[in-house]
């Protein structure tokens, strides 16, 4: 036997005019789907990884730690270690060597993006400018060999 179900002419009314909002966001919904339809230009969802070759992170976005160098792979980093005491995580390790007049530069900065919390400690620590957190977004390594990086390419000027 079917059991109906009794509700009140309150209920009923309340229950028809819930009906109505959820036809009415139905329609907010599509008005958006149709407004970027005629007007792609304001999309802002990423097609990504489509889109993997032209896209650009915001100028603040902070992915892993580089040392900026010039066109000769020259660096302005003294060997000083303050980044690497600013890092919490002990993610950088910085081997000072010697030149030939016997002054300290940098031999080999180490750094391991597995421990990086990309807070930009160290970078806000350099007295000299002389790293930078870099635009990369795909961090993602296959090996635990890939995040161990050096990032100079030459030793330090000193
Ligand atoms: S960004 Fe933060 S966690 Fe990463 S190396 Fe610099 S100080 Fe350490
Ligand atoms: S990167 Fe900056 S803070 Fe770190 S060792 Fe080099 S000069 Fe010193």
């Amino acid at each position: 036997m079917k059991i109906e179900e009794k509700i009140s002419h309150r209920e009923y009314i309340r229950r028809y005019f819930k009906r109505i909002l959820q036809s009415v966001s139905f329609i907010k919904g599509l008005s958006v789907t149709v407004r970027y339809f005629f007007e792609p230009s304001r999309i802002v969802t990423e097609q990504y990884p489509e889109n993997k070759k032209t896209l650009k992170m915001y100028p603040r976005f902070r992915g892993r730690l580089e040392m900026i160098e010039d066109e000769h792979g020259e660096n302005k980093c003294t060997a000083c270690a303050i980044c690497e005491r600013a890092c919490p995580n002990g993610t950088i390790n910085v081997l000072a060597t010697k030149d030939i007049a016997g002054k300290k530069v940098l031999g080999r900065y180490l750094y391991r993006l597995d421990t990086c919390t990309q807070c930009g400690l160290c970078v806000e620590a350099c007295p000299f400018g002389a790293i930078r957190m870099n635009q990369d977004f795909e961090l993602a390594r296959t090996s635990r060999e890939g995040f161990e990086m050096i990032l100079n390419r030459k030793e330090g000027r000193g």
